[in-house]
């Protein structure tokens, strides 16, 4: 009895802990605002939930709507380029090369520990005339929820990782993992020099469609001044690169690419 009751405790916590480690690597997926366009929802309902005994800080709420004050379109009539969760060592250099091929400039958007862990590829996309976008320290979806310490301090660790691979380099942009954003979050990035930065097409790459499916959906989504996100990090982003190869010159040529501003 006992030894099977063991066993099975045993179990349950090999499950917890697989799971746990799972959860904290999902990528946009548990996130993403659905796609292409703008979609704002009704106001963000605050109802302050009854207080019991404080065992965890709270995850503030999230709002319904996008909080104002996110840069969702290039700023000029180019379209941006943003890539997300790198760098990555198998696709960062590959779309690099794409970008260099076409010369024009794109954002990456990395992630802390990624910078930490790749530095000479953070390096590279500096030195490569692209521009740096903070997307947390560990790809937290929930960042915006947190405390604003622990949002200050995450977004002051990951410069901090990007600033030791690239001293001094620009860190123009904060990009929420998700799009989950908080007004408290936009805010604080702000303090910090960060400027939020959204998407206007979201092809959906992360969920690995095909490369065709990746091309149609941001063919027909991006205009004049679109701010387009896809990833050269954060699973197999083979697709991607090979979307990639048609849509770059093929943006180029339509609209003209251009650095968000
Ligand atoms: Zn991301």
């Amino acid at each position: 009895m006992r030894p099977r009751a063991l066993s099975a405790l045993a179990l349950g916590l090999v499950l917890l802990v697989t799971g746990c480690g799972e959860a904290g690597k999902s990528p946009e997926k548990a996130a993403a605002p659905p796609s292409a366009s703008a979609a704002p929802a009704p106001s963000p309902v605050t109802k302050p939930s009854p207080t019991r005994t404080p065992a965890k800080p709270k995850l503030r709420p999230l709002p319904k709507k996008l909080p104002a004050g996110l840069h969702r379109a290039s700023g000029s009539n180019g379209v941006a380029l943003t890539f997300d969760d790198g760098p990555d060592p198998r696709f960062t250099p590959q779309i690099l090369a794409q970008l260099r091929a076409a010369r024009v400039q794109a954002t990456f958007c990395v992630v802390g520990k990624q910078a930490k862990r790749y530095p000479e590829l953070v390096a590279r996309i500096v030195r490569e005339g692209h521009q740096l976008c903070n997307h947390s320290w560990h790809h937290d979806v929930n960042l915006g929820r947190r405390s604003a310490a622990e949002i200050r301090s995450d977004l002051q660790r990951t410069n901090e990782a990007i600033h030791a691979a690239a001293p001094k380099a620009p860190i123009t942009w904060f990009r929420q993992p998700g799009g989950r954003w908080t007004a408290e979050e936009v805010t604080i990035a702000r303090q910090m020099g960060l400027r939020p930065l959204h998407w206007s097409v979201d092809p959906q790459d992360w969920d690995h469609p095909p490369a065709k499916t990746i091309i149609k959906r941001v063919k027909g989504a991006t205009r004049h001044g679109s701010v387009v996100l896809m990833h050269d990090a954060g699973g197999d982003r083979a697709q991607t690169m090979a979307a990639c190869r048609h849509l770059i010159p093929d943006i180029k040529r339509r609209y003209g690419i251009a650095l968000p501003r």
